[in-house]
């Protein structure tokens, strides 16, 4: 079996600029671009995004899928090979790796992991279909909180974390009121975030809607609205809501690694010596949102893949692999 000398996990920002990168660099990068792993489509969650109005470049903004579509055009045209299947099974111990997708074993001398991270979403039943069809249902407030149809209207944020008082804090420039439901009825949040919080409840931007789940959203196309309920006494009741934000943590898609990569505890990979990208498995990098809990933004992960194609060149060369 010929080696690779690049395989990149994953088609996302990160995954689809190391193929750019590694690709110029005649590497002649395999790009595995994933199926459905971990709820992803090739693309990786900005396939779930409606209008991209932050990543440079496009001052009229750009659809999410169509932006993926030129990462990958151009990941193609300097000669990036793609396998639309999700990887299996990484052999991370022995050399070179051997990487195992439904009808594919390759080899390669060095592997760029960018599987990203999967928003974690409620699970209630009308959840999905709203968020797909971009109907009002987001996990991401920076990615879809400035678009018109959200201006002066009352939106909502689910989660009482870091990232539900960012997103919502967020919201509340666009927004007419932003309501916080949290499960419980004190937050997880940091105590700066949270004096954040209370000095929006104060000048009346926030309102918390304590001790409630999400039992459904409701509308047809458009979401009109949560059914809540109490978690303390039961009871339901209807929000009027045009948006809704779930921000209820991330999972990380390093599940084909565990046990092997150094992870935090919540599984995103730890890369040792930053701003490199290299783990502590020599040949193994690692970009965008799998090994990022804090930025996970579109540009930063690109960023990081460019960072991860270099790395991975220089890391072959010093070898001798090139
Ligand atoms: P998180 O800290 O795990 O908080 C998740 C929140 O969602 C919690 O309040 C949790 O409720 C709630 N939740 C979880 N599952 C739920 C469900 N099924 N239904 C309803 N609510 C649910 O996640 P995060 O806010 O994304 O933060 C992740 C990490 O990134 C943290 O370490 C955070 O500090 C960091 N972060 C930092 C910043 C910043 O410093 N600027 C910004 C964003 C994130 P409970 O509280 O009841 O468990």
């Amino acid at each position: 079996m010929d080696v690779e000398q690049v395989v990149i996990i994953g088609s996302g920002p990160g995954g689809l600029t190391a193929a750019i990168y590694a690709a110029r660099a005649a590497l002649k990068p395999l790009c595995f671009e994933g199926f459905n792993a971990g709820g992803l489509i090739p693309g990786g969650q900005l396939m779930f995004t409606t209008e991209v109005e932050n990543f440079p470049g496009f001052p009229e903004g750009i659809l999410g899928p169509k932006m993926m579509k030129a990462f990958r055009d151009q990941a193609a045209r300097f000669g990036t090979r793609f396998v639309r299947e999700d990887v299996i099974e990484i052999d991370a111990k022995s050399r070179p790796f051997t990487i195992r997708s439904e009808s594919h074993t390759v080899q390669a001398h060095a592997v760029i992991l960018a599987t990203g991270a999967s928003a974690n979403w409620m699970g209630v039943p009308n959840e999905r279909r709203l968020a797909d069809s971009g109907g009002g249902v987001s996990a991401c407030a920076v990615c879809d909180g400035a678009l018109p149809m959200f201006r002066g209207q009352a939106l909502g944020v689910v989660g009482g974390g870091d990232s539900a008082i960012e997103e919502a804090t967020y919201l509340t420039k666009f927004a007419g009121k932003v309501y916080l439901i949290h499960r419980r009825d004190q937050l997880r949040a940091s105590k700066a975030m949270q004096d954040r919080f209370f000095k929006l409840v104060a000048e009346g931007k926030m309102e918390p809607v304590w001790n409630s789940v999400v039992l459904d959203v409701l509308g047809e196309k458009a979401l009109t609205g949560v059914r809540l309920k109490n978690t303390a006494t039961g009871a339901e009741s209807d929000l009027p809501l045009r948006g809704l934000f779930v921000a209820i943590g991330h999972t990380p898609n390093s599940h084909l690694v565990r046990g092997v990569v150094d992870c935090d505890e919540k599984g995103y990979i730890r890369l040792p010596h930053p701003p490199h990208s290299t783990t502590n498995i020599d040949g193994l990098f690692a970009a965008g949102d799998v090994a990022d809990h804090h930025y996970r933004q579109a540009v930063t992960a690109a960023g990081s893949g460019c960072m991860a194609a270099l790395d991975a060149e220089r890391w072959l060369a010093a070898k001798g692999l090139i």
